[in-house]
This record gives structure tokens, C-alpha cells and sequence, in this order.
């Protein structure tokens, strides 16, 4: 028993190294990555659950390095919060992301929502400075930027974070709280802030068709939201039934693998022109 221990304690040692060294690389390539513009960024519809109409689309980065291979932001965004290199990635997904969304205009009256970590606020007076001057710069009205955060952001009670939050509000910009029901769990922050949309975490969409407890949650959410005013988005929605009971519950909208994948821009493109001639 004491050898298995021991090799079982060798063997943790083993794969804690495989880790660290993974991350050692990640960190070295992703600096590398930034440098040589080696980021995308895709676009995963939002439908009106009713109408099917696309309304926003949701910026997402994507990484493939050419020795690692795809790598998900799911990896490399939480490596980027500790590194300080979110600061950058942020950037780079608000300039790319505000200016294709400002030519999707032409095509349709369509919003971006684009995901902003809790660690970009540390710095929230360059963030709102930035994010004021990449619309004026692309020309993209504030309306038709969606700031999705999650709950986390308000564990730190900060009254930058306050202040920017409720400016970039004053000004037009949405808020949208993301991840809805995963998080930090004190409601009070949502009668703070006007925020346009909450989003449900996919993670409750999923059991609602076969799971009672998830689906009173569901609905316990849309209640609450309506009663604040909040429009809701369901995420992660990829059967037709599911669809069919949100739209029957009151909500709004809906995203996921059901209506479409993240695409590239120029596929969002395509989806959008076809939608447009309908
Ligand atoms: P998120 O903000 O919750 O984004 C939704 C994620 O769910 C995306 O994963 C999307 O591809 C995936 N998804 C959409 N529909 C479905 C579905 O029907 N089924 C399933 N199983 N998944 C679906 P992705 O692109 O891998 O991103 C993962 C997370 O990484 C995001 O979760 C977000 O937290 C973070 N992230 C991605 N891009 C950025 C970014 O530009 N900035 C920041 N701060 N975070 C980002
Ligand atoms: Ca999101
Ligand atoms: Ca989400
Ligand atoms: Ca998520």
C-alpha cells in the first residue's frame, strides 16, 4: 500500500509538472499570438426566440497556434487574467468586433455583445476611455454594444467600476449580466444597475427538458427578470424543444448550436445577407 502510495504521489508530481509546463508554453505563445495577430474573433448568433430573427451577435476569440493547435479560450482567457494579458486580448476583441459590427449595420440594425472580464475593470478608467473611442473611431452607435459581464464583477465593490458602469450606461451602452445563475449570488447588485439582459447559464437550459428542478430555476429566473425589467437571453439552447418552451415561458431570446455555431466573420456575413433577402 505504501508503494502504491508513492507511486501515486510520483505520479501527481508528474502530471502537476505536464500542467505548469503546458502553461509556461501558453503564456510564451499567446504573447507571441498577440504580436503577430495571430487572434480571430467569431460570431455566434442571438435569435428572437419568436421571429427567429437574428438581433446581436456575440464575439468570441479564437486561438489556434501553429504547434499547439486550437486552444480554448475556456484555457487561455483564465491564463490571460493572471498573466495581464486580458488588458491586450480585451483590446483586440473590442477594436476587431466593434468594426465589423458597424459594417453589419448596413445589413441589419444588429448589436455585438462582447465579453469583458472582471480583471479589465481593475483598470476602468482606460476601459471606459477605450471603449468610448473605438466607437466613435468605427462609428457604431453605443446602443449597439452589449457589455457582457458576469456576477463576479461586483465581489470587488468598487466604486470605479460603479462609476464606468454606470457612465458607459448614461452614454447608451447595454450591460448584460452573463453566466446568470453560476456565480456570486447576492441579487441587490441587479436593482443597482440597469442592465438590459441577463443571460441563463447554458448549464440550466440543458437539464430543463428532462430535470424539474432545473426547470422551475428557468422559470423562477424569467419571472424574476420580468419583474425587473430585464429582457433574458437562454444560452446554450441546442434542441428544438427547448426553443419551444422558452419561447412558450416569455423569452426573448436564444443562442446556440440549434440556430448556429460561432462563425467566422465572413460566414456571419453569408448568414446575415441570406437572412436580409428573406
Ligand atoms: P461564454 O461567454 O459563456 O460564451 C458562450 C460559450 O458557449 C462559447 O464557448 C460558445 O461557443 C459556447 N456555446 C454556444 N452555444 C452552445 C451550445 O449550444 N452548446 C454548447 N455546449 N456550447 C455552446 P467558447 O467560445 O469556447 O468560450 C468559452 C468562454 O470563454 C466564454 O463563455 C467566455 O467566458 C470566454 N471568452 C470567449 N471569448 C472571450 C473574450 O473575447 N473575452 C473574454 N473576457 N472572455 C471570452
Ligand atoms: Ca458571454
Ligand atoms: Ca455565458
Ligand atoms: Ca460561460
Amino acid at each position: 500500500a505504501k508503494e502504491t502510495g508513492r507511486n501515486g504521489y510520483s505520479f501527481y508530481d508528474a502530471n502537476m509538472n505536464q500542467d505548469l509546463q503546458r502553461k509556461l508554453a501558453l503564456n510564451v505563445r499567446l504573447h507571441q499570438a498577440i504580436t503577430n495577430d495571430e487572434l480571430d474573433v467569431h460570431y455566434q448568433p442571438i435569435v428572437d426566440l419568436k421571429t427567429g430573427q437574428i438581433v446581436a451577435a456575440e464575439a468570441l476569440m479564437r486561438w489556434t497556434d501553429r504547434e499547439l493547435g486550437f486552444i480554448s479560450p475556456a484555457e487561455f482567457i483564465p491564463l490571460a487574467e493572471k498573466n495581464g494579458l486580458i488588458h491586450r486580448l480585451g483590446d483586440i476583441v473590442l477594436q476587431q468586433a466593434c468594426r465589423q459590427a458597424a459594417q453589419w449595420q448596413a445589413l441589419a440594425p444588429l448589436a455585438i455583445a462582447i465579453n469583458f472580464s472582471s480583471v479589465q475593470f481593475r483598470q476602468c478608467e482606460q476601459l471606459q476611455q477605450r471603449v468610448l473611442q473605438v466607437l466613435a473611431e468605427v462609428g457604431l452607435p453605443p446602443d449597439r454594444l452589449e457589455m457582457e459581464v458576469t456576477e463576479s464583477i461586483f465581489i470587488e465593490q468598487d466604486t470605479c467600476l460603479i462609476n464606468t458602469l454606470n457612465h458607459l450606461k448614461s452614454v447608451g451602452v447595454q450591460l448584460s449580466i452573463d453566466d446568470f445563475g453560476t456565480g456570486y449570488s447576492a441579487l441587490s447588485y441587479l436593482q443597482r444597475f440597469s442592465f438590459s439582459k441577463l443571460k441563463i447559464d447554458r448549464s440550466f437550459i440543458q437539464g430543463m427538458t428532462n430535470n424539474v428542478a432545473d426547470r422551475s430555476l428557468v422559470n423562477a429566473m424569467l419571472a424574476m427578470a420580468k419583474s425587473l425589467d430585464l429582457k433574458v437571453v437562454a444560452e446554450g439552447i441546442e434542441e428544438q424543444p427547448q426553443a419551444d418552451y422558452l419561447n412558450l415561458l416569455g423569452c426573448e431570446y436564444g443562442q446556440g448550436y440549434l440556430f448556429s455555431r460561432p462563425l467566422s466573420a465572413a460566414e456571419f456575413t453569408q448568414l446575415l445577407q441570406s437572412q436580409t433577402l428573406q
